[in-house]
């Protein structure tokens, strides 16, 4: 199985020149090429394919001699990421936009498809035409490394996403486990702050730190817009604020990644989870904050993959299942608990008193049970059928998908054939 490991790397201001030329020709390539394949169409309607733009390569090589400074290889990979881009998007239209021209003050990357070597007793990683650059590793990995991809983000930082084949195979991740009842799933509401509420009682909040940093960062930005366009502080002050996003990521992440290794590493048989419309919650601009903050999506994907590999059956719950309006306990729906900004409320049949959050938790379980039961129990992932009744009106306009889950470049790689 690919596993993904970043860290944190340290160039010497002597690398970190050399890789802002590496960023320059990778960036001029890949605006090249992706010029290059828009005007043939526009022009003869000749697609251009991945062995096209190679053939360009060769003649931008001949013409710009600097082009051969950067590691040919990672050329050779941003042609196949253009090419999987325009896949990506003629497959789906909908929902991936069509491939944009790289900026200079965006993030930057290089992807390696080999050649990167890690050294955990010196704690560093080499990297073809740059050499040995310090890196922290957080944690150690075993296997072979594959693709890594060295990224500059705006704040000025250096990280490494390293993707490592650990050569297990798919069939050494234990059997599905027995769903008997109703207590062997556990039911998982999703919210902001609290980012899951467990069926069994257990809950996981965001980081501590991570309203305090989301103050910092609007302080920050006022304080941005107040600056001289074009002047050398609000350069600066680009920088900070970039920096305050970072962190803000990162705290994020971390407490998804904690959240989620929790619940897998719990006993029970299955985990059940809402079907979030996460466009369509989007649209609507009172929660697109929120939704964004608790960063669902990335969430249920990773929350999806731990408890798989641990054996746990996943199942997504019918999102128009109305969780947090029903009583678990008598079942009553209460329709004016539709409102989120209603926290508690007491059911008025069975006069429960009941947690917005908890109750909705236990209502979850109780419908993952019942998909469960219904289906095949022949292990592994079991994927209900959903009841696809999205109104068209609800799909959120286009949007590049450049969160922390969704680096274009990083996810079309594991897409992208091997060379
Ligand atoms: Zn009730």
């Amino acid at each position: 199985m690919i596993r993904t490991y970043r860290f944190r790397v340290y160039p010497t201001d002597e690398q970190k020149a050399a890789l802002s030329c590496s960023f320059g020709s990778v960036r001029y390539v890949y605006n090249a090429a992706l010029a290059y394949r828009c005007k043939a169409y526009e022009r003869r309607g000749e697609s251009i394919y991945y062995y096209g733009t190679v053939k360009l390569l060769n003649k931008l090589k001949a013409a710009k001699p600097w082009l051969r400074e950067a590691y040919s290889q990672c050329l050779q990979m941003l042609l196949r990421n253009l090419d999987a881009a325009f896949s990506n998007f003629f497959r789906n239209p909908e929902t991936t936009g069509y491939p944009r021209f790289k900026k200079k003050d965006s993030a930057q990357s290089l992807q390696y498809p080999q050649g990167v070597k890690a050294d955990f007793q010196r704690q560093m990683l080499y990297f073809p035409k740059t050499g040995w650059v310090s890196c922290v590793f957080h944690r150690r990995f075993k296997g072979g490394i594959r693709t890594v991809t060295l990224r500059k983000e705006k704040s000025g930082a250096y990280y490494a996403s390293v993707l490592v084949d650990d050569g297990k195979n798919a069939e050494d991740i234990p059997a599905g486990r027995n769903v008997e009842s109703e207590s062997d799933v556990l039911g998982i509401d999703m919210g902001v702050k609290t980012l899951a509420t467990c069926s069994d009682g257990t809950f996981y909040k965001n980081g501590k730190y991570l309203s305090e940093s989301e103050k910092r960062l609007k302080k920050e930005q006022r304080n941005l817009s107040r600056k001289k366009k074009g002047s050398k502080n609000r350069a600066k002050q680009r920088i900070k604020v970039a920096r305050i996003h970072e962190r803000i990521a990162n705290q994020r992440k971390d407490a998804i990644e904690k959240a989620t290794a929790g619940i897998a590493g719990k006993s029970h048989a299955a985990v059940a989870v809402e079907n979030l419309n996460i466009k369509g919650m989007q649209k609507n601009h009172h929660l697109a904050k929120t939704v964004s903050d608790a960063s669902m999506s990335f969430f249920l994907t990773r929350l999806e993959t731990k408890c798989i590999s641990k054996g746990m059956h996943f199942v997504k719950v019918d999102r128009w299942f109305a969780s947090s309006q029903t009583c678990s306990v008598c079942g009553f729906v209460n329709k004016e608990t539709k409102d989120l900004r209603i926290r508690e409320w007491e059911c008025p049949e069975c006069h429960t008193r009941h947690d917005r959050d908890a109750n909705a938790s236990l209502n979850i379980a109780r419908e993952g049970y019942h998909l469960i039961a219904r289906l095949p129990m022949d292990g592994g992932e079991v994927t209900p059928v959903e009841t696809d009744k999205v109104d068209e009106s609800a799909k959120a306009p286009k949007k590049p998908d450049v969160g922390e889950t969704g680096r274009v470049p990083e996810t079309s790689s594991l897409e992208a054939p091997r060379l």
